[in-house]
């Protein structure tokens, strides 16, 4: 059957490179929303809680409740529940409103929009969110911010950083003001921790791809030894000969130039691998081509193999697709099976 392998030691080795680039382990904030990018939350936080992983991001409460055992403490970026089943987790607060809304004791980290413009509050105005954090007995707990272009040349990403360094002076005073704890301060994602340099003075790291073995920034911003952790496998479901001019797949798409044996495995669009069309070329990690139309549980490719190994890197198949690797891994269906390997030796 199609599966998914997941290399425990690779993970370590991510996660080991970037913790040396924040100082710590205990700063990462390992960021396992969307299944863990697709790799299996269930299968992906207890390897990154052996490694000495304290804190955790995911999607909604859902992914939170999954894991929360497992961590100091898990943060949701993207759902605001009032369900007393998910006070323990932490909550990711982007506007004014949504803290007003907050029952009393939820621990909240603050979103502060310092340039990327999607969501998050305005520096202008930390003072009246400590107010409604004092005033409605909230746990500010954190107070973050996002990069939008950490992994693009320009200076954006400075502009950010240094705003965010105001942001910081501003919530300890603002902190010492009200009577509240100072809170954890973190910013980075994948590409601002490895494009960083010298000491690393936020509390936390918000990591998602890099941990998972991928970076996509221009080389000059630094080349990194990251290992790609998921592999996709696919089993042969039958193997039959084509003589020249004889096609395959839906609308025929594909023609054989010569007589040749080709193979369909059991891996299609319905298990998250993209739907390639057939008039582009599109390799298998190997170099094998997809011929004609990738079906919902099948595609053909020339040869016999039991077993293919559709990606153990997904850049080249993200190339492919126009996309990003981050698509290529989260569309990955949580129904296929994995496997986690390196773990017990
Ligand atoms: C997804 C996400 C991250 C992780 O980003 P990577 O580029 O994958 O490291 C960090 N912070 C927030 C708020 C996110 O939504």
């Amino acid at each position: 059957m199609a599966h998914i392998t997941l290399n425990f030691h690779h993970y370590r080795h991510n996660l080991e490179l970037l913790a040396a680039k924040c100082g710590d382990m205990k700063k990462l904030m390992v960021v396992l929303k969307n299944n863990a990018y697709g790799h299996g939350i269930s299968h992906m936080a207890p390897l990154a809680a052996a490694v000495g992983v304290r804190y955790a991001a995911v999607k909604d409460c859902t992914e939170g409740l999954k894991i929360e055992g497992l961590f100091e403490r898990v943060l949701v970026l993207s759902d605001l529940s009032s369900s007393s089943a998910c006070a323990s987790l932490a909550f990711a607060i982007h506007s004014l409103e949504s803290l007003e809304t907050l029952p009393s004791g939820t621990i909240i980290h603050l979103n502060i929009d310092t340039g990327m413009h999607r969501n998050g509050i305005l520096p202008s105005a930390l003072e009246r969110a400590f107010e409604v954090v004092v005033g409605h007995n909230l746990v500010l707990e954190g107070v973050f911010t996002h990069f939008h272009s950490a992994d693009m040349l320009g200076s954006d990403y400075f502009v950010q950083r240094s705003r965010f360094d105001e942001v910081k002076a501003t919530a300890r005073t603002l902190a010492l003001r009200f009577g509240v704890p100072i809170p954890k301060f973190h910013a980075s994602n994948s590409a601002g921790v490895l494009r960083h340099c010298g000491p690393f003075d936020d509390d936390l790291a918000r990591v998602g791809i890099a941990s998972y073995g991928y970076v996509d920034m221009p080389s000059t911003l630094g080349v990194f030894d990251l290992k790609p952790v998921l592999a996709l496998w696919a089993k042969r479901m039958s193997t039959r000969t084509l003589h020249k001019g004889q096609k395959v797949g839906y609308g025929g798409i594909f023609e054989a130039p010569r007589t040749m044996v080709v193979s369909t495995y059991d891996v299609g669009y319905g298990d998250g691998l993209f739907r390639f069309d057939g008039t582009k070329e599109a390799l298998l990690q190997e170099g094998q081509p997809l011929l004609g139309r990738v079906s919902m549980d099948s595609f053909t490719v020339e040869g016999e193999a039991e077993e293919v190994c559709v990606f153990s890197d997904a850049t080249a198949l993200a190339c492919a697709a126009n996309t990003i690797t981050y698509e290529v891994l989260t569309r990955l269906s949580p129904w296929l099976s994995r496997l986690v390997i390196g773990r017990d030796e």
